[in-house]
């Protein structure tokens, strides 16, 4: 490369005769340095200029440009060549003329100098700019900060909903004017307090659970209806939302409680439940009410936990009602309500009133029968004086069904039902009394509502069968008849025998339908063992209630039936109860007759208990009597009783014979009874010796064992 000045401006030489710098050799520095990267004829430029100036600045024989040589150095920093190497050798270079030459020394000294300046020029302007970077950043920062924190502050302030803040330890570090008015506490007043002192007695089970979880950041949230005392005392029923707030690491560090005042919500919604769970005409807890707190006494029971029920029923309250009108009835219901409240309420005990002259007292945690019983003599104390009303003095009694029993040996409707039947054994020994509840009794007898309830879609449901019961001819055994008995398989009750809904079903009408799918299911079993065993197959007795006999459609009904299945009506035998025919001229009898003329045969059922008028017996069409199982089972006894027990059906039988009339004996036992029967005369028995009530399979078996045949035929 030549040198970019006219020789003769050319200033100092080196050693050898060369320019300083060396033209060559400080375009060759400065193009090896560590400068910044420099587009090639950027570098070329400064490569000129820098030479330019350092021989600008020795032009004068005399007099060192010191500036021209400053500049050279500061020109260098400002295209950020700063790397001190290059400094060094670009000394170098300006010192070739040896360190003996001033001028050169000088030269390098200036440049470095202008060098040097530059650099820290450049320096202070980094730190500046950094400075100033930093400075706005950190005001940006904070104005950011301080409006959000404004933001929060209004948010805070001005919110219709109470807000609370305090830390984990449960110290209230800051509350909102909202909540401030929903305490009816001044500033100040709130600050300080501890959380765990907001207990109220009504706080729903599981808040401070909730609480305690929260705080301790095993829950970040929960939400739930809370009650608290104002600083005047008054209760505030509030909807309480608690949140977590945790720092960068996830420490909790903070509770947020956010609270919206919802007292006249609450107290509206108290209103309205009070309506639905209380009786308006005495304010007892009604019959729903009642049963929600059975249900919370089985709901999660301490083990071993008791309960007691006293199911109570005024005695002679129909009296009242009929004879002296619904107002005083309903006055006398009150009072009752309000002497049982107030007897029982102090030992803790809830009355409720389950509907009419129907009331229960519930003794959640009973410590065994003695508390029941005691609370059942309450009661009949409690009604022992006569309640005055209306210049009347009502004498008012009470029944009472006890039950004490532990929750876990039972249920809830369970209870209600043995307590209520309970009851009705006390009425039936005589009014006035308590009657503790007898589990052996119990199981014998359901009560009215859960048959009358369910029984609508038994027969739907296929929960009723019936099982048959052999008659037999007493002169050899023989197989004569099988009597259809209906049984309902209950989903809760088991198996129910027809004394336990027939009554009801006969009360609802539902006897109508059940009748009909007996007779049906009967009348189909017969024709299919006459199918099977032809003459062999045993003649089928069934029931007919009242209230079927007394029913237009029977005899239509039962001549479909027949034609349907198949049968011949002369395998059929209609059992019926005496009250079923009032009196001779009676419609049903009319239908007896058809029935009679259609080829059936009737029988009366129960001979013997309560007939009123034998005369009627001439005018029914019936040709057979069975003698109740009660006559027979009386003669068990000994001595006198038995003679005569013997006699009456000796009676019984030689008059249904004058009459023209077979005669069968229930109830048969034993053997001595079976032989002695036969001696009488009596020409079939049915009972245990002969048979329990089974299974059509059973009856098939029998038939087959009788007759000898293979079970493959
Ligand atoms: P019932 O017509 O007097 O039927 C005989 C009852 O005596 C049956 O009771 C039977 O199980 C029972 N029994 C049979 N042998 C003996 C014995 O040796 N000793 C004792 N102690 N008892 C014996 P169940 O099945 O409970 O029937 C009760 C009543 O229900 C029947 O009395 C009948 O009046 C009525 N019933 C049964 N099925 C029907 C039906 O389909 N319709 C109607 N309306 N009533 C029915
Ligand atoms: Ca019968």
């Amino acid at each position: 490369m030549t040198s970019p000045l006219p020789a003769e401006q050319q200033g100092s030489t080196d050693s050898a005769g060369r320019s300083i710098p060396d033209p060559d050799r400080w375009s060759s520095l400065l193009r090896g340095s560590q400068g910044a990267a420099m587009h090639p004829d950027a570098l070329h430029r400064l490569v000129s200029r820098t030479t330019e100036l350092l021989q600008l600045a020795q032009a004068e024989e005399d007099a060192l440009d010191t500036g021209a040589a400053a500049e050279a150095g500061a020109l260098l920093v400002e295209s950020h060549f700063t790397d001190p190497d290059l400094l060094a050798g670009a000394i170098g270079l300006l010192q070739a003329g040896g360190p003996g030459q001033l001028r050169c020394a000088e030269l390098a000294g200036a440049f470095a100098a202008g060098w040097a300046e530059a650099l820290r020029e450049r320096t202070l302007q980094e730190q500046e700019a950094i400075r100033l970077a930093a400075d706005t950043a950190r005001r940006e920062a904070e104005r950011a900060l301080r409006e959000s924190e404004a933001r929060f502050r209004a948010l805070f302030e001005s919110a219709a909903i109470g807000i609370g803040i305090g830390d984990v330890e449960g110290n209230i570090l800051a509350v909102n004017k909202a909540l401030q008015d929903i305490f009816g506490a001044r500033p100040g007043d709130m600050q300080g307090r501890r959380v765990n002192d907001l207990v109220h007695p009504e706080d729903s089970p599981g808040v401070w659970e909730a609480y305690e979880e929260m705080v301790s950041g095993k829950r970040d949230h929960f939400s739930l209806d809370k009650p608290y005392y104002r600083q005047d005392g008054e209760v505030v029923w509030t909807h309480l939302t608690c949140s977590l707030i945790r720092d960068d690491d996830g420490t909790p560090v903070y509770q947020v409680a956010m609270l919206e005042d919802i007292t006249d919500r609450y107290r509206l919604q108290e209103r309205l439940r009070h309506q639905a769970t209380h009786d308006p005409l005495t304010g007892l807890p009604n019959r729903s009410a009642f049963f929600e707190r059975l249900e919370a006494v089985f709901d999660s029971p301490e083990p071993g936990a008791r309960f007691g029920l006293c199911y109570v029923d005024l005695d002679g309250f129909k009296v009242v009602n009929d004879s002296l009108g619904h107002e005083m009835g309903d006055q006398l219901l009150a009072a009752v309500a309000l002497r049982l409240e107030s007897a029982l309420r102090p030992l803790g005990h809830l009355v409720a009133r389950l509907g009419g002259d129907e009331f229960v007292v519930l003794l959640e945690d009973c410590r065994g029968e003695q508390e029941a019983v005691a609370a059942a003599k309450t009661v009949l104390a409690a009604l022992a004086k006569p309640v005055p009303i209306d210049g009347h003095r009502l004498a008012i009694g009470a029944s009472i069904g006890v039950l004490e029993r532990p929750v876990a040996a039972t249920t809830p409707m369970a209870a209600v039902r043995a307590a209520d039947l309970t009851l009705y054994r006390a009425k039936e020994e005589g009014r006035g009394r308590w009657t503790l509840f007898d589990p052996q009794r119990n199981a014998r007898s359901v009560s009215r509502y859960a048959v009358s309830v369910r029984m609508p879609v038994a027969l739907d449901r296929g929960e009723f069968f019936i099982d048959y019961q052999p008659l037999c001819r007493l002169s050899d055994g023989s197989l004569s008849a099988v009597e259809a008995l209906v049984r309902w398989r209950h989903p809760q009750l088991g198996v129910l025998g027809p004394d336990e809904f027939i009554g009801t079903a006969e009360e609802t009408g539902l006897i109508m339908p059940l009748g009909r799918w007996v007779l049906e299911q009967a009348c189909g079993q017969a024709a299919d063992w006459v199918r099977q065993f032809g003459d062999r197959a045993p003649q089928i007795n069934v029931n007919l209630a009242v209230r079927q006999v007394r029913n237009a459609g029977l005899v239509t009904d039962i001549d479909r039936i027949l034609r349907s299945c198949g049968l011949d009506p002369s395998r059929l035998q209609l059992e019926i109860t005496e009250s079923a025919v009032v009196g001779p001229k009676d419609e049903s009898l009319r239908a007896l007759h058809s029935l009679v003329d259609m080829g059936v045969s009737l029988a009366v059922d129960d001979f013997g208990t309560g007939w009123s008028n034998l005369a009627y017996l001439r005018d029914l069409p019936v040709s057979s009597l069975k003698i109740a199982g009660s006559f027979v089972s009386d003669l068990k006894e000994t001595g006198r009783e038995q003679q005569l027990g013997w006699r009456i059906v000796g009676g019984l039988v030689s008059l249904s014979h004058s009459l023209g009339l077979t005669v069968t004996a229930e109830g048969v036992e034993n053997a001595d009874h079976a032989t002695r029967l036969r001696q009488m005369g009596c020409d079939r028995a049915q009972g245990w010796h002969f048979g329990r009530p089974a299974r059509p399979e059973e009856i098939v078996r029998r038939i087959m064992e009788e007759h000898d045949l293979k079970p493959d035929k």
